[in-house]
């Protein structure tokens, strides 16, 4: 089961919705507690979703959006909720399916055709780029050589820069991922955790990487994983539900397992973790890295090579360890003092095996 956290919805006894107070509450809402029925739980869960959008301005009319969809419950509830609210309030936005295939066999390629039956399912063109075709190996080819050790590192390096290079074949203006709150109140916990001042500063944020080729936003930023799925259940929508076969990341775990006992014993922890990380202010004296761009492709980087570069490299010659950690690489003549930006420890592509990028 998907991070091991599927729950089937709490049943809310025989009362009646507190909202409507006419029909018979159907689950107890994770987020409030309240007793709902299910249509006010799609109302106020869509409801949300479309506040967030509008008073952060996620989108402007006419805009192409691509959504970074792996077949999960979190992408595939995202691309059923925005193709509704771009119908219902008229945001104008051309939607795209956007993918990555990593090359993991009886993981990824089945969770690919879940996403080419959601294309046909909400009409929304898909486009799917491959490690292989960007750059020549598998994840089980890597994972071949290099073990079980270090496997997300690689992973999540390519599939941030695979994921740019796909949205750019498909010339849209932003992406749109699946992130929701309990992956952002994880994300400010782990960099708190390993003292990544540059991260912890833009890992709430509902945008990113407007300094870079296209930006992305996370209009889950406010939903609680529970409700997704709540939600997917209900209006059983049609996703993958299957752990990545190379999926360690015992850390991240460990952070989850944390933040699912805070929900449990106060719903709003999670909200609580995610304010406490937008409020948190950098000191003056932190130096931050400066963005460049990789001499070797291009992509943006803080380095003269960029971490894909850098690993790719590593691979090609058989030295997979280049780039890993503290070993030697081609950027070390670089003295600048500052940690790589695209780095290994690449949060916002959301190292976890069951990835919505
Ligand atoms: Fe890639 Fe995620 Fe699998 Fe790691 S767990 S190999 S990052 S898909």
């Amino acid at each position: 089961m998907e991070k091991g956290e599927e729950e089937k919805p709490t049943k809310a006894g025989s009362r009646l919705c507190c909202i409507c107070n006419q029909r018979r509450a159907a689950l107890k809402r994770p987020k409030t507690l309240q007793q709902i029925c299910r249509e006010c739980f799609y109302e106020v869960f869509e409801e949300e979703i479309h506040q967030v959008i509008v008073e952060n301005q996620l989108f402007k009319p006419g805009e192409r959006v691509a959504i970074g969809a792996s077949g999960g419950k979190d992408s595939t509830v995202l691309a059923y909720v925005l193709s509704e609210l771009n119908r219902r309030h008229n945001y104008g936005l051309d939607l795209f399916l956007l993918s990555v295939d990593e090359g993991i066999t009886g993981y990824r390629d089945d969770s690919l055709e879940t996403v080419k039956r959601n294309e046909i399912q909400y009409g929304l063109p898909l486009k799917i780029v491959s490690y292989k075709d960007l750059y020549g190996w598998t994840m089980d080819e890597i994972v071949k050589m290099i073990g079980l050790k270090n496997n997300c590192t690689f992973c999540g390096v390519f599939r941030r820069q695979a994921l740019d290079r796909g949205a750019a074949l498909l010339k849209v203006d932003k992406v749109a991922t699946g992130h929701n709150a309990d992956d952002i109140a994880e994300t400010v916990l782990l960099n708190i955790l390993r003292g990544d001042i540059a991260r912890l500063s833009r890992c709430t944020s509902i945008v990113t990487g407007e300094d870079g080729p296209i930006p992305r936003c996370k209009p889950f930023k406010y939903t609680y994983e529970k409700e997704i799925v709540m939600y997917a259940y209900f209006k059983r929508l049609d996703y993958f539900s299957t752990e990545c076969i190379y999926s360690p990341n015992a850390y991240r775990g460990f952070a989850r397992e944390f933040i699912k006992d805070l929900e449990r014993i106060r719903p709003r922890a999670i909200l609580d973790i995610i304010q406490s990380g937008e409020d948190f202010r950098i000191s003056t004296f932190t130096k931050m890295p400066e963005q460049g761009t990789c001499e070797r492709c291009g992509y943006i980087s803080s380095q003269k090579w960029c971490k894909a570069c850098v690993l790719l490299e590593g691979l090609n010659r058989g030295l997979p360890k280049l780039g890993i950690g503290r070993s030697r690489g081609p950027n070390n003549d670089r003295k600048n003092g500052t940690k790589e930006t695209n780095g290994a420890k690449s949060i916002e592509s959301k190292q976890c095996g069951t990835l919505d990028f």
